[in-house]
């Protein structure tokens, strides 16, 4: 990249914001500041003139509760842009929110945006596009398991092989990681969210209790498992039976929900064996030093560590502060754009280079 001066003048006062742009929550990382937003990926539109009526946190607020006019929408629920406008809007949304606290005007920013990988190069397009309509000065893409690899710290570049799991709500990312390159990798549709529909399943099967999605996601916070806890606990759940129509609130316990959840968690366990046993010896070598790292809030699941290392047979660990690795990881990127220039997703060599 040949030095322009003017690009380095606007570098010193312009914003450099790092996004994951995940299916459940988005996250902005500021540079110099740290995360400054983190809040759910959710738009409430105007079903009839599909206007955006809030977004992030207070549409999740509304979910569940919206009028008849109203509809709440997750646009990457599945890891994939099902909703292009909303995505914009969101996107637009949270860099004009993050641009606008600073206090002096300020050049237009460049943004690093992590993706699921499982995204088509449309998609990938489709973001950039988005990124670009909402007023970035430069952007880029870079697939979120190499983010969430960068942002837990694990040594991408060198030749040693690392291996990250990132459990989302809508998707799980498998990676192998070696020189900077994806040696391996799967994009599984199963993650958080699909543990959430488990429970509500269960409940309904089993008690005739119809919950909420909100609910059920407390449900496996609160009392959700991988593993057999060392003491088992109870939670008490709201909902409507089914049968009579009336409100009606029940005690669940952990080994219930560990049964409700096992399908779904074994998908994930088998489609990282899969990715395991196409890894080349060398590498696997690696990881029986080096280990798997899990990230992502899915991962934060109690006993899922555990789990996964008794599956596996290897040491397993928890990234610290696993839902912001992917942002911290396109922030890193952002401080050393040519340092990782081979990380970043090739949109054709149409995107902006500065
Ligand atoms: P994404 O990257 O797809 O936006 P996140 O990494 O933000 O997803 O993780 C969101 C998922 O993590 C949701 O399904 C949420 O329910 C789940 N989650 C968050 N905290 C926990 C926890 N303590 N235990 C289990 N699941 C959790
Ligand atoms: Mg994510």
């Amino acid at each position: 990249m040949a030095f322009n001066p003017l690009n380095w003048l606007m570098g010193l006062f312009s914003l450099d914001i790092g996004i994951d742009l995940g299916t459940a929550n988005t996250l902005v990382n500021v540079r110099g500041k740290g995360i400054v937003i983190n809040e759910p990926s959710w738009v409430t539109i105007d079903k009839r003139t599909r206007r955006p009526l809030a977004i992030g946190a207070q549409a999740k607020e509304m979910v569940g509760r919206t009028p008849a006019n109203v509809i709440a929408i997750r646009p990457l629920r599945d890891g994939v842009i099902s909703e292009f406008d909303i995505t914009q809007a969101m996107l637009g949304y949270f860099i004009g929110r993050a641009h606008q606290q600073s206090i002096v005007p300020l050049p237009r920013p460049r943004v690093v945006i992590g993706i699921p990988s499982g995204a088509t190069q449309v998609e990938k397009r489709a973001v950039y596009d988005a990124a670009m309509a909402a007023g970035a000065r430069e952007a880029y893409l870079i697939e979120e398991p190499r983010a969430a690899a960068l942002g837990a710290g694990l040594p991408v570049s060198e030749i040693r092989g690392s291996m990250v799991v990132d459990i989302g709500g809508g998707t799980t990312e498998v990676a192998v990681i070696s020189m900077g390159g994806i040696v391996v990798s799967r994009s599984l549709r199963v993650a958080g969210d699909e543990l959430d529909q488990d429970i509500v399943q269960y409940i309904r099967n089993k008690y005739n209790l119809f919950i909420g999605e909100r609910m059920a996601e407390q449900v496996k916070v609160i009392i959700g498992s991988a593993f057999p806890m060392p003491t088992e606990k109870t939670m008490v759940v709201r909902g409507r039976n089914l049968v009579t129509g009336l409100p009606e609130a029940i005690e669940i316990s952990s080994v219930e929900m560990r049964d409700a959840i096992s399908t779904s968690v074994q998908v994930i366990i088998e489609t990282i064996k899969d990715a395991l046993d196409e890894v080349p010896p060398e590498i696997v070598s690696d990881l029986i030093d080096t280990g798997i790292c899990l990230a992502g809030g899915g991962a934060m699941l109690q006993g899922m560590a555990e789990r996964l290392s008794d599956e596996l047979k290897l040491r397993v660990w928890l990234a610290e502060d696993p839902m912001t690795c992917v942002a911290r990881g396109a922030g890193l990127v952002l401080e050393d754009l040519d340092r990782y220039s081979e990380f970043l997703v090739d949109l054709d060599r149409t995107q902006s280079r500065g």
